[in-house]
Formats: structure tokens, C-alpha cells, sequence
């Protein structure tokens, strides 16, 4: 069957750019001219979408472009300066003969794998020195990446404990069925009968967005799938995408259905490129059984989805930067209102959902709302995936009803002398044992699903000092407030872990937080200074024990200024210093 998709996403902005870093290790002049020719793009748009995704290089990268994981769970900074050292080469250069080239990036995903990496877009995870020292042989022969060992491209779904959505496996199309003896607004009532909130970590009631695009007067709507999760902690969607492809896109037709879209877009974040050809093979598969594309199990209905893939912009995560993203543009949030459900997509009604969401939309179109609505708490229905990383025993996937506590998943994962847990990412809550006995819940501790664990032996001051380096490098720089204030804020904390900040230091720190959280234009500003600000409330120590003087910092170093002079006299007694 034809799919009714015109629209060839291999001629995508991203997906062409990905193309030609892939073949001329950089983006030139002359291909950026060349591509906005080729796509009918001007110009400038497609220089912007080069310098605001951090995947494509002005400058050439190595035959062999390396990037590790900076995570706090997932990455090892050290593995990184092993192989530099064993190829003789510069963390974020490229060797001169041009076969290599190293440098970090944000969390891919891989948290429950330890250490993990990036060579040419593809996951390896795992990491350890042997493996470090084996790549280093492998890279310096030019080994073609097909000639690795295949199990270090290996990515487990490491599910511990399976809930409502992870048990179920149903055959293909029985929601699509379930669905059909049903009005759009029957649907749209079951899904909010369900209690089903958004579970990106905003917690919007489902059923109320998908009538609010219903009800906004088009002719075109659309449905998005944000598969963007760029949470440091997060890799929850990774194992739906992994396993759950068919139940998905199942969802996402029942939205299309619901709400009167006949195209819809997966937005797979660039990290999970290598689960592509996969969801690409589920949808044809789904396509050529009648379950996608026209004319959908002969209801007269028409829906088909195409997959774009981003490009390493933790930003398009938040819903307009993902639209203006799939729009072949820099991924920067849009002003709001007007919300995507009357404005998105190409200024047409839209609904985002997260892959979890869809995925339980599903289910309830399958086995009603009941089977939803009975388990978790009175204002968080049904179960939630936990992504648990950190200092534990089990990392993995857990999924649990709402209204848990986090002693209990402590307990389940192995945890021991827990310091402290980071409950939803860099940009959630950094909570304290006197907390643990607290509950995943919209109404208690609401959370996207990143559990990461830290315990006593965890410095928490260089926790929260990688967070504030994650922020100012991610911010997208369109608003002074986030975009300043992240940079002094990582600056503030640079400060303070080299142990030179005093405690006034402290206060301008916790007046910048404040500001950055009141005055930036999207939610990564309003939540970037989180984990400062936890940490300042709940383990003041960590800071104060770090601080030069209480007090004051001179401004002038007059001992270490005299070092040229002691030297020139050749006097290093202890009378010669200050
Ligand atoms: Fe960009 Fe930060 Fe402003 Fe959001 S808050 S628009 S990420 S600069």
C-alpha cells in the first residue's frame, strides 16, 4: 500500500546535514549552500540549524569522532583522557592526520550501563580500560566499525520490575480495533476518565489536550511523539522505543484518530539514532498490514507518521523547540501562548505527548479506563517508569503505581548509604535521606522518571557543579536571564569547588539562582538552578567546607604575586612568604 506520506523525511534539514557530517566529517561553506539550494531553504536558516546543534562541525572531525558521556551516571571522564593519552591526541581536536577526534558530550541515555560513548553517532556502553585500550589498536589500524566487537554495541533494556505498560504485549491493532467501535469523543472521554497525565514531567491532563486541539477549528492537525529524552538520568523511553514500538504507534493513531490528524511525526532524539532502522521496519510492517498509511482497517481513516531525528539539543525536548525543530529550524522555544494545541506544527493544532503517554493511551483505548484509573493515588492514576542510575546495585527500568516512596525504590535497587537521590534530572529535586520516605507522585514528588542515586562516598559539591556546567552548555541562548545566569552559575560553581569562593560567593550564587529561576523564557531556565539551590537548603556543608574565608576573598593574591620575585632572589623560606 502507498503511504499517504508525501513528504520524503530522508530530505529532512537534519537528517541531510547528518548525511553530509557523515561523509565529509564537517559541514563546509560550500555544503551549506548547497543543501539550502538542493532543499529550497534559505540560506541563513540552514547556517543557524549547523551552528545550534552540537552533532555538526563547522571544523573537520576525525575519520573516528569520538564523544563520551559527561553524565554523572553514564559518563567517566577518565576513559576519556586514557584513550587521548593512548592516541596522542587533544580532548576536543582533531589528530592532524585527521583519524581521530575525542570530545564530550551530555548524557546519551545509558545510565544503567555505566560508562558510554558515541563513535561516529553509534552507542557503545559499558566502557572500561580494557576496552579503551583494545579501541585504541582498533582506531590506530582503521578498523572499520563493522570489524568491532559486536557486543559492545550491545544496549540491554535492564527492566527490573514491569507494571501495567511494560507486562503488556498485545497483538497489533487490537487497541486500533477497540478504538474503531468508538467516536472520537468517545475516546477522548475514556482518556480522561483514566486520569492519564502527561508523564514528560509536566503532568498535563491527556484527555484535556487532546480536545483542546479536537476543538481548535483546521482543517490539519498533527500528532507528535517527543522521543527527545534528554534528561541526564532518563532512558525510560528508550526501552518503550526498544520494545514497545507497535504499542506506540498504536497511540499515536488513536490520538490521530481523536483529535482529526492524518500525519504524525516521532521526534527520536540523535543519541538513539541506532534504534531507527528498527521503528522505520515497525512502521512499514504496520503499513503493509493496514495498521498505518490509508484507508487504516477499512475505517475510512487515513494516518501515517515519519520519524525525524534530532541532532544533540537537550532544548528540544520542550514541546515549541521540538516543532520549530521538525520545522528544519534552530530548536528554540517558541513564545506562549499561543500553545501548540491551537498553534503548533506548521501554525496548525498539534498535540505533543511524551512516548510513555501514548503508549499508556493505548492500553486504556484497550482495556478501558478502569483498568487505568484503579491503581496509583488520587491524583496520579495509573503506573510510572522509573529510569534508576547511580550508586546501586540494580540499575534499570522500574515501574511502579504512583504513590511509591523513594525509600522503597532504594530498597528494590540495592542502595546503600544513600546520601542523597536526584528525583526527575538536573532539573528536578535533590533530596536528602529525612525526604526518602517522600512519593513519586504528581502531588508529591512529580517526576519525568530519572532516579539517579549518590551515595556517602559522591562528592555532591561536583554533582551539582556537572548539572550547572549541563545547563550553561545546553541553554539555547535566546533569553539574557538563562542565558547569562546559567554561565554565572557555572561559573559561581567553578568557584566554589576550586576552592576559592568565600561565603559571600554563596549568596550571589543563591540571588542568581533566584533570578534565572523567575526570569527565564522556558522551563530549562526556571529549573536550571535547581540542584543549587537544593544543594545550598539541604547540604549547606558540602559548600561551607569548601570555601576559602568565610568572610571575604581578597581580590589580589599578594603572596603568589611575589613567586617571580622570591625566585629572581632565590628565596623560598617561610619568612619570604606572607
Ligand atoms: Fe533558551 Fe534558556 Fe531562554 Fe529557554 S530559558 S529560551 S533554553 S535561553
Amino acid at each position: 500500500m502507498p503511504s499517504l506520506y508525501q513528504h520524503n523525511h530522508s530530505e529532512h534539514l537534519l537528517h541531510v546535514l547528518f548525511e553530509e557530517q557523515q561523509k565529509s566529517l564537517h559541514i563546509s561553506e560550500t555544503a551549506i549552500s548547497s543543501i539550502a539550494n538542493s532543499l529550497n531553504l534559505p540560506r541563513s536558516q540552514v547556517e543557524s540549524v549547523v551552528e545550534f546543534y552540537s552533532f555538526f562541525h563547522r571544523q573537520p572531525r576525525g575519520r573516528f569522532d569520538i564523544l563520551f558521556s559527561n553524565c554523572t551516571c553514564c559518563g567517566d571522564l577518565s576513559l576519556m583522557k586514557r584513550l587521548c593519552d593512548r592516541l596522542n591526541v587533544e580532548a576536543d581536536k582533531t589528530r592532524a592526520d585527521g583519524l581521530v577526534s575525542i570530545g564530550q558530550t551530555s548524557c546519551i541515555g545509558m545510565c544503567d550501563h555505566d560508562a558510554s560513548m558515541l563513535i561516529n553517532g553509534v552507542t557503545i556502553t559499558s566502557l572500561s580500560t580494557k576496552i579503551i585500550d583494545r579501541m585504541a589498536e582498533l582506531i590506530e589500524s582503521e578498523t572499520s566499525l563493522s570489524l568491532w566487537p559486536g557486543s559492545w554495541f550491545q544496549v540491554g533494556n535492564n527492566i527490573r520490575k514491569e507494571g501495567l505498560l511494560l507486562s503488556e504485549f498485545f497483538e497489533p491493532g487490537s487497541a486500533l480495533k477497540a478504538m474503531a467501535e468508538r467516536s472520537h469523543d468517545d475516546i477522548i472521554e475514556e482518556i480522561t476518565a483514566s486520569g492519564l497525565k502527561g508523564r514528560g514531567g509536566a503532568g498535563f491532563a491527556t484527555g484535556m489536550k487532546w480536545r483542546f486541539c479536537r476543538d481548535a477549528a483546521a482543517d490539519t492537525r498533527y500528532v507528535i511523539c517527543n522521543a527527545d529524552e534528554g534528561e541526564p538520568g532518563t532512558f525510560k523511553d528508550r526501552i518503550l522505543l526498544n520494545s514497545h514500538a507497535d504499542t506506540l504507534f498504536e497511540g499515536m493513531t488513536i490520538c490521530a484518530r481523536s483529535i482529526g490528524a492524518t500525519r504524525g511525526y516521532l521526534y527520536l532524539r540523535g543519541e538513539y539514532r541506532y534504534m531507527l532502522e528498527n521503528l522505520e521496519s515497525t512502521l512499514q510492517q504496520r503499513r503493509e498490514s493496514g495498521l498505518l498509511g490509508n484507508n487504516i482497517l477499512d475505517q475510512g481513516f487515513d494516518f501515517d507518521i515519519a520519524i525525524v531525528v534530532g541532532a544533540g539539543a537537550y532544548i528540544c525536548g520542550e514541546e515549541s523547540a521540538l516543532i520549530e525543530s521538525i520545522e528544519e529550524k534552530a530548536g528554540i522555544p517558541r513564545i506562549r501562548p499561543p500553545f501548540p494545541v491551537t498553534q503548533g506544527l506548521w501554525g496548525q493544532p498539534t498535540v505533543v505527548n511524551n512516548v510513555e503517554t501514548l503508549v499508556a493511551a493505548a492500553g486504556i483505548v484497550l482495556h478501558g479506563h478502569h483498568w487505568f484509573e484503579t491503581a496509583g493515588t488520587w491524583q496520579s492514576k495509573g503506573s510510572k517508569l522509573i529510569s534508576v542510575s547511580g550508586d546501586c546495585g540494580r540499575p534499570g527500568i522500574y515501574e511502579y503505581v504512583f504513590g511509591i516512596t523513594v525509600q522503597e525504590i532504594l530498597d528494590d535497587a540495592g542502595a546503600e548509604n544513600v546520601q542523597a537521590v536526584q528525583i526527575g534530572g538536573p532539573a528536578g529535586r535533590l533530596i536528602a535521606a529525612d525526604h526518602f520516605s517522600h512519593r513519586i507522585a504528581f502531588e508529591d514528588l512529580a517526576t519525568g522518571g530519572s532516579f539517579m542515586i549518590f551515595d556517602e562516598s559522591r562528592d555532591l559539591l561536583e554533582i551539582i557543579h556537572n548539572f550547572s556546567s549541563f545547563f550553561a552548555h545546553e541553554s539555547c541562548g535566546f533569553c539574557t536571564p538563562c542565558r547569562v545566569g546559567t554561565t554565572l552559575l557555572k561559573n559561581g560553581m567553578d568557584k566554589v569547588c576550586s576552592g576559592h569562593a568565600t561565603a559571600h560567593d554563596l549568596d550571589e550564587l543563591s540571588r542568581t539562582a533566584a533570578l534565572v529561576s523567575r526570569r527565564s523564557h522556558c522551563g530549562l531556565g526556571m529549573t536550571a538552578p535547581n540542584a543549587i539551590r537544593d544543594g545550598l537548603k539541604y547540604f549547606p556543608d558540602c559548600f561551607e567546607k569548601r570555601l576559602l574565608h568565610k568572610e571575604m576573598e581578597p581580590e589580589f593574591n599578594l603572596d603568589a604575586s611575589l613567586e617571580e620575585a622570591r625566585q629572581l632572589t632565590r628565596r623560598d623560606d617561610a619568612e619570604a612568604h606572607l
